[in-house]
């Protein structure tokens, strides 16, 4: 009887393999309108995460023939740094993501993690080093327990509870009849943005990277729960060498660096406090979004 189901449980173990990349990906990089183009080369080892150091070297990428959205990026991410990247709409940072989840092969230079070259690595081991907390997160339509649990093969039932501690949402999961039972999606439960992006971060302790890409919601929390959610976010960049793909600035300040991007190059770079005596872009941005910030807050009031 087990030959018999040998098969089935490989195939369920290549169907939960798929669906959990689709999701990780899906969720970031709108997989709907791309096709998969890289490939793994022969015989590829895995990667090997020995302290976790993130380098782009020389990076050249365009979606489209002649048109180079990153230009020559130069980066360097210590073992456990947090490196913010941050610049106006359509200057690449998520584009920046997306290379080092080598979702697209480059038009020059190379991205290393620990020295080794991304694109001579199994595109497993390197997406297995690597989480996101995208900025939609999409639930299945399953138990809160369920889409926490995926984060991990075989997690039990405390780690998903840890796992919910660690991301501040157990005491809401626990507060329902069903607790981590409720069913949420389309036919359950509906969570606001902050609650399922808490549920991602809570996948994200679960699978435990060593790199970590947080992309920063550009919907605007209200501010008690991005609060809320930036103490959560450092809790788990702790330790891990962490990217913040901003699109606002205010979650910036704590970061090691900053990098300015601009029109696929780096401007600027160095802390918030460097930065704004520099008063280059970055100090410009900051002004203007602090005046932007006053003003609604003026306008609630
Ligand atoms: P934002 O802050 O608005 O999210 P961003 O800095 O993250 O912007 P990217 O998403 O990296 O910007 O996009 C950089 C450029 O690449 C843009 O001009 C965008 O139109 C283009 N681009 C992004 N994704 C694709 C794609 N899948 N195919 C073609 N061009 C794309």
């Amino acid at each position: 009887l087990s030959q018999l189901f040998r098969p089935l449980d490989m195939l369920g173990w290549v169907y939960r393999t798929i669906r959990q990349g689709v999701i990780d990906m899906g969720a970031m990089f709108d997989l709907i309108d791309t096709r998969a183009e890289v490939q793994d080369v022969p015989n590829a080892p895995a990667l090997d995460v020995t302290r976790g150091e993130v380098r782009f070297e020389g990076v050249r990428f365009g979606y489209d023939k002649g048109r180079d959205i990153l230009k020559g990026i130069d980066l360097t991410i210590l073992p456990g740094q947090t490196v913010a990247v941050v610049g106006p709409s359509g200057a690449g940072k998520s584009t920046l993501a997306r290379i080092l989840y080598r979702f697209y092969d480059l038009n020059g230079g190379r991205v290393t993690i620990d020295g080794q070259d991304i694109s001579q690595v199994t595109q497993a081991s390197l997406r297995a080093a690597i989480g996101i907390v995208p900025q939609d997160t999409v639930l299945f339509n399953d138990t809160v327990g369920y889409n926490i649990a995926y984060g991990r093969e075989g997690a039990t039932a405390e780690q998903v509870a840890a796992a919910a501690r660690g991301a501040a949402i157990a005491g809401f999961i626990e507060s329902m009849p069903n607790g981590y039972d409720t069913r949420v999606g389309e036919r359950g439960l509906k969570l606001s943005g902050g609650e399922k992006q808490r549920v991602a971060i809570a996948r994200t302790l679960l699978k435990d990277p060593p790199i970590l890409i947080l992309d920063e919601a550009t919907s605007a929390l209200d501010s008690r729960t991005e609060a809320e959610i930036l103490d959560t976010l450092e809790a788990i960049e702790r330790g891990r060498t962490t990217i913040v793909i901003a699109h606002r600035l205010s979650t910036v300040v704590n970061a090691d660096r900053i990098v300015v991007l601009e029109g696929g190059r780096i401007v600027e770079q160095g802390t918030h406090a460097q930065l704004l005596e520099a008063r280059g872009v970055y100090a410009e941005m900051w002004t203007r979004q602090q005046a932007e910030r006053e003003a609604v807050a003026e306008a609630a009031e």
